[in-house]
């Protein structure tokens, strides 16, 4: 059977793509021609996807750190409601795109994954703790798909650890189309065995009782309990 290609999602102005606030992006060299021989992108930007054009008013998190809204920088207007919708929508489009993985811009009150500046609401006062507004919501709608940021990514170990998680969950889908049978998930069990084991042993010991156990459960309980031990898994790096 013919392989699909690794498909990640991706912020659209990592690409080289002119869609910042300022007209301008923000090319990586080493996703577009390192990593990019190997994958398939899906472009995404939020903000300019949203309707706010561009070039257009740089924006910024405000409020509540768990909560912010997302508000442009001089005349405060508040593009949360939009961007929430626009973004309900396109992840379910993204649904059908089968992504093993995302690759997020760093620092973006839309696009960040982690550690985004929230101001007060004096707007002076900011503090790293946020994360972007369409950002958090492909996290929570796709909990098992590995994500990192380009800034992240020149850490060799996060990249190798992020670059496995890709290709795993390709093995994963592959497996996946084949049929869910008790046999196939022994088999895949077994071939990943070293990848598993370098992550945590404690995962791959219980992943591999799953699989003994397989038969108690219905077949979908089965992969599904896999899917999420073998996402947990390999998150972690094994100090042992
Ligand atoms: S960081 Fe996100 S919203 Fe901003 S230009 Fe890049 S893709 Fe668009």
């Amino acid at each position: 059977m013919k392989e699909d290609p690794i498909k990640i999602g991706i912020s659209t102005c990592l690409l080289g793509k002119k869609v910042r606030w300022d007209g301008n992006h923000k090319h990586d060299r080493f996703l577009t021609d390192t990593l990019g021989q190997y994958v398939d992108y899906v472009p995404v930007c939020p903000e300019m996807e949203c309707g706010m054009g561009v070039p257009r008013e740089p924006v910024r998190l405000v409020g509540d750190p768990f909560a912010p809204r997302l508000m442009t920088i001089r005349t405060h207007k508040d593009f949360t409601g939009q961007m929430k919708a626009w973004a309900g929508k396109r992840l379910l489009e993204l649904e059908k795109e089968n992504l093993c993985g995302y690759i997020f811009k760093c620092d973006s009150p839309s696009s960040g994954m982690i550690h985004v500046k929230v101001y007060g609401e004096d707007g002076k006062s900011a503090r790293k703790v946020g994360v972007g507004i369409f950002a958090r919501m492909f996290m929570d709608h796709f909990p098992r798909i590995p994500v990192e940021d380009d800034c992240r990514l020149h850490d060799i170990k996060i990249r190798e650890n992020f670059i496995e998680r890709i290709f795993m969950l390709k093995k994963w889908r592959e497996l996946l189309k084949t049929g869910k049978t008790l046999g196939g998930l022994a088999d895949f069990h077994t071939r990943q065995k070293l990848l598993v084991l370098a992550h945590s042993e404690t995962h791959y010991r219980e992943m591999g009782r799953t699989v003994a156990e397989g038969k108690k459960m219905p077949v979908d309980k089965l992969f599904d309990t896999y899917e999420h031990l073998m996402s947990d898994a390999l998150k972690l790096r094994n100090h042992a």
